[in-house]
């Protein structure tokens, strides 16, 4: 049963809105971009992990958290965690593309591109030990005992890996049920019911991460983003208002909600407190009165009055 699904990665909204509003040349843009496409490809492999969970009924109480986050001695964040009655299995998702190799001793993984380029990361088998440290730790605190088990997951069978190591099975999403369904043969330890009573509160303990704002996070000076409204379709283009709407320069695209989200991307990347002043600052629009009946409509958190209205957008939904 699938307990906890994954959320919306917030931080990735922020860092698309943040990248596409930087000036051409700001030195933050490469590394932005990468980790875009890193947290993208995280994403998909991740998604693997799921369909399997979503196509394959167990017939123990067995529960699936995606994506949790906990805090006990530490904070520990798992991609995936099987809790049974007989054990509970961390999965660490592992989506790199390229050649890989575990390096015995080091606690670092390399993979080799095609092209010879060589990188360095950290081995999952050292963040399946953190996390299992923290969970026992948790468990403890919760009176709960119960065997820590763990396995790396490659998302495509196409990766190719040079060194499996012993302490943790490496495996694709395909050979997990059958994984699990070996595993139950250890002996039960739980009493089904209590199981499911501490990966309720798992979940209820769940600590949802909050990016925002992003260039706080990134140390992105606010004053050198681009202003305007951006395209809802083609994302590069600037929008222009144009009888009631909003038109894109490069496409044509019509949105007569694309101020909305423009006013989103500035509660992700600036956040505080929001005024007509600034809304017509960072839209480029000159109308107080199209400003101020456009804030109204939107739900936002109002506080205040007249001249002194102040606007909060809340992010995490
Ligand atoms: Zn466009």
């Amino acid at each position: 049963m699938i307990l906890k699904k994954r959320e919306k990665d917030f931080h990735l909204d922020g860092l698309k809105a943040l990248v596409k509003r930087l000036p051409d040349s700001h030195p933050l843009i490469d590394t932005i971009n990468k980790k875009i496409a890193m947290m993208t490809a995280g994403i998909r492999g991740e998604s693997k992990l799921e369909a399997v969970f979503e196509i394959y009924s167990f017939l123990d109480e067995i529960y699936i958290l995606h994506d949790i986050s906990f805090y006990s001695t530490g904070n520990a964040q798992i991609d995936c965690l099987v809790i049974s009655p007989h054990f509970a299995l961390i999965l660490e998702v592992k989506n790199i593309a390229g050649e890989m190799s575990f390096l015995v001793g080091t606690g670092q993984i390399s993979r080799v591109l095609e092209n010879g380029q060589i990188d360095h990361f950290e081995s999952p088998m050292v963040q399946i030990d953190r996390n299992s440290d923290l969970l026992y730790d948790w468990f403890r605190l919760n009176g709960f005992l119960i065997p820590i088990l763990g396995a790396v997951i490659l998302p495509y069978a196409t990766q190719k890996v040079n060194v499996h190591l012993d302490n943790y099975p490496v495996l694709f999403p395909g050979e997990i049920p059958s994984f699990i369904k070996r595993l139950k043969n250890h002996k039960s330890t739980t009493e089904a019911i209590l199981v499911k009573d501490i990966a309720e509160k798992l979940v209820n303990e769940h600590q949802l991460f909050n990016p925002f704002p992003i260039c706080r996070r990134w140390n992105v000076d606010v004053e050198c983003l681009k202003k305007g409204v951006f395209c809802t379709k083609c994302s590069t283009g600037m929008m222009i208002r144009y009888l009631r709407t909003w038109v894109c320069q490069v496409c044509l695209h019509k949105d007569p909600s694309a101020h909305q989200y423009a006013i989103k991307e500035w509660f992700m990347l600036v956040g505080g407190e929001f005024t007509n002043k600034i809304c017509r600052d960072f839209l480029n629009i000159q109308s107080k009165g199209y400003a101020w009946r456009e804030l109204s409509k939107m739900g936002l958190i109002v506080n205040g009055q007249g001249k002194s209205t102040t606007y909060k957008m809340e992010l995490l939904e």
